[in-house]
């Protein structure tokens, strides 16, 4: 139900340092933040502010969490939304729904005491594909036209200054009006992690378990090639409950392989060799 979805806006606790393997995602980002957040600066400079960033990568890999933690790291109520809540058989809802989404983000963040509010939109491509193409229709471009016109009305002198954050893996697909100066104009692409960026977040989703001594993470990491951030977290959690079901106290190497193996085949992975 989009109604509680726009009104349970959280408090992200996630902070960039709960995010493993995506370092040079997270480094853009924080460049891009850290001029939002010299915000006199900008408009002493007459800079025109940062809008919309596009995080752009295939689905698991953080860009959610990349979202929440930019809203930690800039002070700012969060509020999520995904492309497909915008899609109704009915004319002039979606439009309707992205007016509320951004009359809420501004009321969250008046009612949290905060200058600043981002609103995420995941699977924005659903929402913003390229008007008038036949995957689109007449619905489509009423409520990606409300998008970019909510937008193009956000000011710089604003009591809540907005910033909207999208994810995409179908970058491809997107109109090229949300592209433009002004609107997303940036865009930090997120990769699968590379076998170094999965033991990071082999570290980060084992820091609450009880591993036995034979487990070695790095081979753990090695074993996972073509894996996502989701999918390590997932593969975790098996392995723990591999060794709870056998009644261990702790996680073993072989409760990992196991759960490595049944990840795979839920997840019919396209597992190219990577680094
Ligand atoms: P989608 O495109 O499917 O919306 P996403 O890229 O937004 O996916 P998230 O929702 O951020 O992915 O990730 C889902 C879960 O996977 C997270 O809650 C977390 O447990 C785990 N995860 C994903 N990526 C990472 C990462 N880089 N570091 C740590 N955990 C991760």
């Amino acid at each position: 139900n989009f109604e509680t979805t726009v009104a349970s806006l959280s408090r992200p606790e996630v902070a960039f340092s709960d995010i493993g393997g995506q370092n040079a995602a997270i480094n853009e980002l924080r460049e891009a933040l850290d001029f939002i957040k010299s915000f006199d600066k900008i408009k002493e400079m007459g800079i025109r502010p940062l809008k919309g960033i596009l995080l752009t990568g295939p689905p698991g890999t953080g860009k959610t969490l990349l979202a929440k933690a930019a809203a930690n790291y800039t002070d700012s109520a969060f509020l999520a939304a995904s492309g497909s809540e915008f899609i109704e058989m009915y004319a002039g809802v979606g439009a309707q729904r992205v007016r509320k989404l951004f009359q809420s983000a501004r009321e969250a963040a008046l009612k949290m005491k905060k200058n600043n509010a981002v609103i995420f939109i995941d699977e924005i491509e659903v929402l913003g594909g390229k008007r008038g193409s036949t995957s689109s229709h007449m619905e489509y471009d009423q409520t990606i036209n409300q998008l970019l016109c909510e937008m193009d009305g956000m000011k710089v002198d604003d009591r809540v200054r907005l910033l909207v954050l999208a994810a995409t893996n179908r970058a491809d697909m997107l109109d090229t009006a949300l592209t433009r100066p002004g609107r997303f104009d940036r865009q930090v692409k997120v990769h699968l992690p590379d076998k170094d960026g999965r033991l990071e977040i082999l570290k980060l989703h084992t820091g609450n378990k009880p591993l036995a001594e034979d487990v070695c993470l790095d081979s753990v990491a090695k074993e996972c090639f073509g894996f996502s951030g989701a999918h390590l977290e997932s593969m975790a959690n098996e392995a723990a409950i591999l060794a709870m079901r056998e009644g261990s106290k702790a996680i073993s190497y072989c409760h990992f392989l196991e759960a490595v193996d049944k990840v795979m085949m839920g997840a019919k992975l396209d597992r190219k060799p990577s680094a």
